[in-house]
């Protein structure tokens, strides 16, 4: 089965082809994360009239480099939520249009449900095999902290998630603070080389009420405070951001840990645009009892060959969607 997918949800524009959720025919992304730089984040108007812009050529483009004919697509994928609700719209819409005017079934994807299944595709730096179930999955990206526990397939259940700022909206604000500029973790990550990552004691571990709950907005004052403390001399920011990372890295395995405790897994998954960083996935690999899978960063931020790949299982579940479809920006996974 081949099918075309399409992810809005957030700042990218993305388009894919894939064949029985595993084999990778097309994958086209647009990402918009230059323009939205100068705001310092993401500017929602902006995106969705971006997505606009972009939607018909990306489609276009994966279409091609595939080289197939529309004949040869048998569903159309698309991310109905969570995320930014003009963005979705714009994905939403267009899936529709193409469902009807193609006459293809509709597959309607929980974002989330994308980040779990990118692992499934046949491509370099990805598992050989599918992730036994049960598995324990960290999904961090800028939008996104949560821990989800799938007990099968397309059964999950979300176990633990942010309370305040997402851990990529962190790395983000402190980047900011930094004078880093945006998207801040790739900036913090490569300068945090250089730092000393215990030159500042910020607080790893925050007081919230359960211990599956993240929370980023303590640590994000704690370095405010530190940089407030210069008073405008020079700042350490090698060693700031490597307190930082190395703060927040210990938060997100810490709690990861103690989620596979409550709940039996036989993996670790880590996906989504944080997961990118280097010293998240060494620390989580070298403290966890059981294997630790990343897709590579290409498939952990946005995109929409992950679509595909967890639109293979609604589509084998007979699970399609209705071209009443509409958004669901708080859309929760389970
Ligand atoms: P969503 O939350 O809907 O998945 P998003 O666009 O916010 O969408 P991604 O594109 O998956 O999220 O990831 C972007 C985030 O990942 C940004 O916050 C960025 O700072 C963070 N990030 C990217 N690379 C790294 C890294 N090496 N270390 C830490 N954070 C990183
Ligand atoms: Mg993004
Ligand atoms: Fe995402």
């Amino acid at each position: 089965m081949r099918i075309l997918a399409i992810e809005t949800s957030c700042d990218e524009t993305a388009a894919a082809v894939v064949e029985d959720g595993r084999v990778l025919r097309s994958h086209v992304v647009a990402s918009q994360a230059a323009f939205h730089a100068k705001y310092g984040g993401i500017f929602p108007e902006l995106a969705a009239r971006m997505h606009v812009e972009a939607i018909v050529p990306v489609t276009r483009e994966a279409l091609s480099q595939a080289g197939l004919s529309w004949e040869a697509i048998d569903a159309i994928a698309v991310t109905y939520g969570p995320g930014l609700p003009g963005s979705l719209v714009v994905g939403v819409s267009f899936a529709k249009a193409l469902a009807f005017a193609r006459r293809k079934p509709l597959i309607a994807v929980n974002h989330l449900e994308g980040h779990l299944y990118a692992h499934r595709l046949r491509v370099e730096g990805n598992p050989p095999e599918d992730l036994p179930t049960p598995f324990l999955a960290l999904i961090v990206s800028g939008g996104h902290t949560e821990l989800i526990w799938a007990r099968d397939l397309l059964d999950h259940r979300r176990v633990g998630w942010t309370i305040d700022d997402a851990a990529g909206e962190a790395f983000d604000k402190v980047a900011r603070l930094l004078g880093l500029g945006f998207p801040g973790g790739p900036a913090i990550e490569r300068i945090a080389r250089e730092g000393d990552p215990q030159a500042f004691p910020f607080p790893a571990l925050p007081k919230v009420d359960d211990p599956l709950w993240f929370s980023f907005s303590g640590l994000k004052t704690a370095v405010l405070r530190a940089v407030e403390r210069f008073q405008g001399q020079p700042l350490p920011v090698a060693d700031l951001a490597a307190s930082f990372q190395a703060a927040v890295v210990e938060q997100l395995v810490t709690k990861t840990l103690e989620a596979l405790r409550r709940y039996e897994a036989r993996a670790i998954l880590i996906s989504g645009g944080v997961s990118a960083n280097q010293l998240l996935r060494s620390e989580m690999a070298r403290r966890a009892p059981v294997p630790v899978v990343a897709p590579p960063p290409w498939l952990c931020t946005d995109n929409a060959a992950m679509i595909g790949a967890a639109a293979e299982l609604h589509a084998r579940a007979g699970r399609f969607a209705s071209l009443d479809l509409e958004v669901d920006p708080d859309a929760k996974i389970g």
